[in-house]
Protein backbone atom coordinates (compact mmCIF):
# COMPACT_ATOMS: atom_id res chain seq x y z
CA UNK A 1 0.00 0.00 0.00
CA UNK A 2 1.76 3.53 -0.67
CA UNK A 3 1.89 5.97 2.36
CA UNK A 4 -1.05 8.90 2.28
CA UNK A 5 0.31 12.14 0.72
CA UNK A 6 1.54 15.03 2.64
CA UNK A 7 -0.24 18.02 1.83
CA UNK A 8 1.20 21.43 3.32
CA UNK A 9 -0.96 24.19 2.73
CA UNK A 10 0.33 27.14 3.27
CA UNK A 11 1.33 31.17 2.42
CA UNK A 12 1.15 34.81 3.81
CA UNK A 13 -0.94 35.42 6.58
CA UNK A 14 -4.45 36.70 5.85
CA UNK A 15 -4.14 34.65 2.79
CA UNK A 16 -7.23 32.88 4.07
CA UNK A 17 -5.32 29.86 4.51
CA UNK A 18 -7.88 28.93 7.43
CA UNK A 19 -10.86 29.39 5.63
CA UNK A 20 -9.96 27.73 2.41
CA UNK A 21 -8.65 24.64 4.73
CA UNK A 22 -12.09 24.58 6.40
CA UNK A 23 -13.57 24.60 2.91
CA UNK A 24 -11.40 21.60 2.16
CA UNK A 25 -12.75 20.00 5.42
CA UNK A 26 -16.34 20.11 4.22
CA UNK A 27 -16.18 19.14 0.47
CA UNK A 28 -14.40 16.01 0.99
CA UNK A 29 -13.58 13.49 3.78
CA UNK A 30 -10.62 11.86 2.09
CA UNK A 31 -8.48 14.52 3.29
CA UNK A 32 -7.15 14.18 6.66
CA UNK A 33 -7.02 17.12 8.55
CA UNK A 34 -3.86 17.66 11.14
CA UNK A 35 -5.17 19.56 14.51
CA UNK A 36 -2.32 21.72 15.49
CA UNK A 37 -1.70 22.73 18.97
CA UNK A 38 -1.15 26.12 20.29
CA UNK A 39 -0.28 28.49 23.02
CA UNK A 40 -2.66 31.44 21.86
CA UNK A 41 -6.12 31.52 23.87
CA UNK A 42 -9.34 30.49 21.98
CA UNK A 43 -11.51 32.32 19.63
CA UNK A 44 -14.91 32.60 20.11
CA UNK A 45 -16.36 29.49 18.60
CA UNK A 46 -13.05 27.40 18.68
CA UNK A 47 -13.29 23.91 20.14
CA UNK A 48 -10.83 22.31 21.51
CA UNK A 49 -9.62 19.40 19.02
CA UNK A 50 -11.05 20.65 16.28
CA UNK A 51 -9.90 23.79 15.72
CA UNK A 52 -6.79 23.16 18.00
CA UNK A 53 -5.31 21.98 20.91
CA UNK A 54 -5.03 24.46 23.40
CA UNK A 55 -1.52 24.38 25.24
CA UNK A 56 0.18 26.64 28.09
CA UNK A 57 3.65 27.66 27.18
CA UNK A 58 4.98 24.89 29.99
CA UNK A 59 3.01 22.31 28.11
CA UNK A 60 4.34 23.17 24.72
CA UNK A 61 7.65 23.29 25.58
CA UNK A 62 7.25 19.90 27.02
CA UNK A 63 6.19 18.47 23.45
CA UNK A 64 9.08 20.03 22.01
CA UNK A 65 11.17 18.61 24.88
CA UNK A 66 9.20 15.31 23.95
CA UNK A 67 10.34 15.88 20.17
CA UNK A 68 5.82 15.33 19.84
CA UNK A 69 5.92 17.83 17.42
CA UNK A 70 6.82 17.83 13.51
CA UNK A 71 7.54 21.45 13.59
CA UNK A 72 6.85 24.53 15.37
CA UNK A 73 6.83 28.07 15.06
CA UNK A 74 6.44 31.33 17.20
CA UNK A 75 4.25 33.14 15.56
CA UNK A 76 3.27 36.86 16.34
CA UNK A 77 3.98 35.97 20.07
CA UNK A 78 2.57 32.27 20.12
CA UNK A 79 3.62 28.78 19.57
CA UNK A 80 2.20 26.64 16.77
CA UNK A 81 3.07 23.45 16.00
CA UNK A 82 2.19 19.97 14.79
CA UNK A 83 1.90 16.79 16.47
CA UNK A 84 4.18 14.63 14.87
CA UNK A 85 2.44 11.25 15.97
CA UNK A 86 -0.86 11.88 14.33
CA UNK A 87 0.61 12.29 10.87
CA UNK A 88 3.01 9.64 10.61
CA UNK A 89 0.26 6.87 11.72
CA UNK A 90 -2.24 8.48 9.69
CA UNK A 91 0.16 8.59 6.56
CA UNK A 92 1.11 5.18 6.84
CA UNK A 93 -2.60 3.90 6.94
CA UNK A 94 -2.70 4.89 3.51
CA UNK A 95 -4.73 8.25 4.02
CA UNK A 96 -3.87 11.77 2.86
CA UNK A 97 -3.26 14.57 5.28
CA UNK A 98 -3.20 18.45 5.26
CA UNK A 99 -1.25 20.65 7.44
CA UNK A 100 -2.23 24.15 7.15
CA UNK A 101 0.66 26.29 8.67
CA UNK A 102 2.55 29.75 8.69
CA UNK A 103 5.54 29.87 6.35
CA UNK A 104 8.41 28.61 8.74
CA UNK A 105 6.76 25.78 10.02
CA UNK A 106 6.27 24.45 6.45
CA UNK A 107 9.67 25.29 5.01
CA UNK A 108 10.53 23.21 8.38
CA UNK A 109 8.46 20.32 7.18
CA UNK A 110 9.94 20.38 4.14
CA UNK A 111 13.07 19.49 5.52
CA UNK A 112 12.33 16.54 6.61
CA UNK A 113 9.39 15.44 4.16
CA UNK A 114 11.07 16.24 1.13
CA UNK A 115 7.88 14.15 -0.72
CA UNK A 116 5.47 16.38 1.10
CA UNK A 117 2.88 18.42 -1.63
CA UNK A 118 3.90 22.06 -0.80
CA UNK A 119 1.01 24.46 -1.59
CA UNK A 120 1.49 28.29 -1.39
CA UNK A 121 -1.65 30.15 -1.19
CA UNK A 122 -1.56 33.75 -3.01
CA UNK A 123 -3.68 36.82 -2.42
CA UNK A 124 -5.48 37.86 -5.57
CA UNK A 125 -2.99 41.57 -4.88
CA UNK A 126 -1.06 42.96 -2.81
CA UNK A 127 -3.53 45.88 -1.82
CA UNK A 128 -6.23 42.48 -0.61
CA UNK A 129 -4.12 41.07 1.44
CA UNK A 130 -3.73 44.43 3.45
CA UNK A 131 -7.40 44.48 3.38
CA UNK A 132 -8.02 41.08 4.72
CA UNK A 133 -5.37 41.71 7.21
CA UNK A 134 -7.13 44.85 8.90
CA UNK A 135 -10.66 43.92 8.13
CA UNK A 136 -10.48 40.58 10.33
CA UNK A 137 -11.16 43.27 13.12
CA UNK A 138 -10.38 40.92 16.19
CA UNK A 139 -7.20 42.42 16.81
CA UNK A 140 -5.05 45.08 17.98
CA UNK A 141 -3.01 47.64 16.02
CA UNK A 142 0.24 46.63 17.03
CA UNK A 143 -0.79 42.65 16.02
CA UNK A 144 -2.02 43.85 12.87
CA UNK A 145 0.78 45.63 11.78
CA UNK A 146 3.07 43.08 12.70
CA UNK A 147 0.79 40.59 11.07
CA UNK A 148 1.47 42.89 7.47
CA UNK A 149 4.86 43.14 8.53
CA UNK A 150 5.71 39.70 8.60
CA UNK A 151 2.87 39.09 5.42
CA UNK A 152 5.11 41.26 3.42
CA UNK A 153 8.41 38.96 4.09
CA UNK A 154 6.20 35.83 3.78
CA UNK A 155 5.27 36.47 -0.26
CA UNK A 156 9.38 36.44 -1.08
CA UNK A 157 9.13 32.13 -0.03
CA UNK A 158 6.44 31.10 -2.60
CA UNK A 159 9.55 29.97 -4.87
CA UNK A 160 10.13 27.10 -2.46
CA UNK A 161 6.83 25.68 -2.96
CA UNK A 162 5.65 23.39 -5.54
CA UNK A 163 2.36 24.89 -7.04
CA UNK A 164 0.53 28.41 -6.35
CA UNK A 165 -2.75 28.84 -6.19
CA UNK A 166 -4.67 32.34 -6.02
CA UNK A 167 -7.32 32.33 -3.49
CA UNK A 168 -9.74 34.71 -5.94
CA UNK A 169 -12.93 32.43 -4.13
CA UNK A 170 -12.78 29.69 -1.87
CA UNK A 171 -14.75 27.51 -4.02
CA UNK A 172 -12.12 27.87 -6.97
CA UNK A 173 -9.01 27.85 -4.93
CA UNK A 174 -10.38 24.28 -2.90
CA UNK A 175 -11.40 23.50 -7.14
CA UNK A 176 -7.49 24.23 -7.76
CA UNK A 177 -5.92 22.29 -4.52
CA UNK A 178 -8.30 19.39 -4.84
CA UNK A 179 -7.01 18.87 -8.94
CA UNK A 180 -3.48 18.87 -7.51
CA UNK A 181 -4.21 16.34 -4.95
CA UNK A 182 -5.59 14.61 -7.74
CA UNK A 183 -2.76 14.56 -10.31
CA UNK A 184 -0.36 13.82 -7.34
CA UNK A 185 -1.94 10.73 -7.22
CA UNK A 186 -1.88 9.75 -10.66
CA UNK A 187 2.22 10.52 -10.70
CA UNK A 188 3.65 7.36 -12.52
CA UNK A 189 5.91 7.21 -9.75
CA UNK A 190 3.13 5.63 -6.93
CA UNK A 191 2.57 2.70 -9.65
P1 LIG B 1 -4.33 31.79 13.86
O1 LIG B 1 -3.86 32.35 15.16
O2 LIG B 1 -4.91 32.87 12.97
O3 LIG B 1 -5.25 30.60 14.02
O4 LIG B 1 -3.06 31.20 13.10
C1 LIG B 1 -1.93 32.00 12.90
C2 LIG B 1 -1.00 31.31 11.93
O5 LIG B 1 -0.50 30.09 12.50
C3 LIG B 1 -1.67 30.93 10.62
O6 LIG B 1 -0.82 31.36 9.56
C4 LIG B 1 -1.74 29.42 10.68
O7 LIG B 1 -1.62 28.85 9.39
C5 LIG B 1 -0.50 29.11 11.50
N1 LIG B 1 -0.52 27.78 12.11
C6 LIG B 1 -1.59 27.08 12.58
N2 LIG B 1 -1.18 25.89 13.04
C7 LIG B 1 0.16 25.81 12.84
C8 LIG B 1 1.15 24.81 13.10
O8 LIG B 1 0.89 23.71 13.59
N3 LIG B 1 2.43 25.10 12.78
C9 LIG B 1 2.78 26.29 12.22
N4 LIG B 1 4.06 26.46 11.92
N5 LIG B 1 1.87 27.25 11.96
C10 LIG B 1 0.58 27.02 12.26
Amino acid sequence: MNKGLLIVLSGPSGVGKGTVCAALRRRTTDLIYSVSATTRAPRAGEQEGVNYFFKSREQFQDMIARDALLEYAEYVGNYYGTPREFVEKTLAEGKDVILEIEVQGALKVKEKFPEGVFIFLLPPSMAELKQRIVGRGTESQDKIDRRLSVAVDEMNLLSKYDYAVVNDEIDRACDRILAIITAEHCKKERF
